[in-house]
């Protein structure tokens, strides 16, 4: 049987990786009030089609959507925001009017071509901001998202900054801008060209030379924002300036969901070539209400954990110290497992962690093992330690060896503690 295409086993030399991941976040978000949200994973395909949008790549053709057996059209969830979205309005999460801060980490599912850096399940950890237009919670999450990185020791990327203004602004904007890339049609690459009237602002985006030669002398979208939206972008950029927090400001960044608005941000990293975003964010004033809830403002961002565990894995690696057995557990001889048990369990009782061989194999071949595997100690079990109420103690890095009394195991665990 082989593995779907896109998806990916993380097997435990990895997933000692996504426990630090998910341990600093843990601790991150709980000094900054985010409170961990868990979502199902399938959801109607109208939520996605209502909030992302129906001109998007995602909605157009990424989707994973099925019919279920009493002919409900649902979704695996292609990412998390309306997720939140839907579960604060059915939960009522604003009936006390503060604001709400959330996190989330999970499977996302896109069908996509797989590549580095890409897959159809990946994996996102998010927060959203629930409840503020103040800008201040822009540059609160993005300080967040900066904090995260550099505890997990991710430093080498930048962060663009963009205002996408609101939706009257964008649409004169794509008016013009449309009218402005008529004349060029023939000349755009085959993606943009499909996009020209249902996502026009996404050919911005395109990584086509001849398209980015042409989008050079478009008019802006920048130019086409009232002075709000101008505002705000202002106030974020001068508290990102106070925090130190650097950035570039890239006219041409939009993000691939329709429920944006004023801010939207990457962080894109230089390690890791085309598949280089590890996190998109941005404001989404309008979805709590476009989805039937209140108007309720919000800003919030994504991190792909492949992607970023792409650029920090040796220095995790090296890092992170694998958790070897501290004790070997070595038998032989056919009255040995009861014994075996009960050191198991006293053991466990004072927090020693232990590897029990289950192999058979002959005692020289047992702690070999041991050794191969890192254990400080072995204990070694035999008819004659159990004839004799003691266990043998083999301290592996000067292999002395000492029997213990197991009747007063006392002394034994003392030792086996001080060998931390
Ligand atoms: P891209 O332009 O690379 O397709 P996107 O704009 O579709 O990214 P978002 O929807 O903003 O991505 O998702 C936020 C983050 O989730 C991305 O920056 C990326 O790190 C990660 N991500 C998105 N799609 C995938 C995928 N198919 N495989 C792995 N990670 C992904
Ligand atoms: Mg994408």
């Amino acid at each position: 049987m082989q593995l779907l295409r896109g998806t990916k086993d993380i097997l435990p030399d990895e997933t000692v990786l996504w426990q630090h991941i998910e341990k600093t976040t843990s601790k991150i978000m709980k000094l900054a009030n985010y409170h961990e949200i868990r979502t199902p994973i399938i959801e109607s395909t109208s939520l996605f089609k209502r909030s992302i949008g129906n001109g998007t790549d995602i909605v157009n053709k990424e989707m994973y959507s099925f019919i279920d057996q009493s002919a409900r059209e649902i979704t695996l969830r292609p990412e998390g925001t309306a997720s939140i979205a839907r579960a604060f309005i059915n939960n009522k999460l604003y009936t006390d009017n503060t604001t709400k801060r959330l996190w989330y980490l999970g499977p996302m599912f896109r069908y996509e071509r797989p590549q580095q850096g890409r897959q159809r399940q990946f994996h996102q950890l998010g927060i959203e901001c629930i409840g503020s237009l103040n800008p201040i919670a822009d540059a609160e999450v993005i300080r967040i998202a900066h904090k995260l990185l550099n505890e997990l020791e991710c430093s080498d990327y930048i962060m663009e900054i963009n205002s996408i203004g609101q939706l009257e602004e964008r649409n004169k904007y794509k008016q013009s801008f449309i009218e402005y890339l008529e004349p060029y049609v023939s000349d755009l690459d085959n993606n943009s060209r499909n996009k020209l009237y249902t996502n026009p602002l996404k050919i911005l985006d395109s990584k086509n030379t001849k398209t980015q030669e042409i989008i050079y002398n478009a008019p802006c979208l920048y130019d086409y924002l009232e002075t709000p939206s101008k505002k705000h972008f202002e106030k974020v950029c001068e508290y990102l300036e106070f925090l130190n927090i650097s950035y570039k400001i890239n006219k041409q960044l939009v993000r691939g969901l329709d429920y944006y608005n004023y801010t939207a941000f990457e962080i894109k990293t230089n390690s890791l070539g085309t598949q280089d975003t590890i996190c998109g964010g941005g404001r989404y004033d309008a979805l709590i209400q476009e989805l039937g809830g209140p108007y309720i403002p919000s800003v919030g961002w994504a991190i792909g954990i492949e992607r970023l565990l792409l650029t920090i894995k040796n220095q995790l690696d090296q890092k992170i110290e694998k958790t070897k057995p501290m004790v070997y557990l070595a038998v032989d001889g056919h009255n040995t497992e009861k014994e075996i048990l009960n050191i198991i369990q006293i053991l466990e009782k004072k927090n020693i962690s232990y590897n029990l061989d289950l192999d058979n194999n002959s005692l020289q071949k047992q702690l070999k093992k041991a050794n191969k595997q890192g254990a400080k100690a072995c204990l070694i079990l035999r008819d004659y330690e159990v004839k004799n109420n003691c266990i043998t103690l083999k301290k592996m890095s000067t292999s002395e060896q000492k029997q213990f009394n197991i009747i007063n195991i006392n002394d034994l665990i003392q030792t086996l503690e001080n060998m931390n």
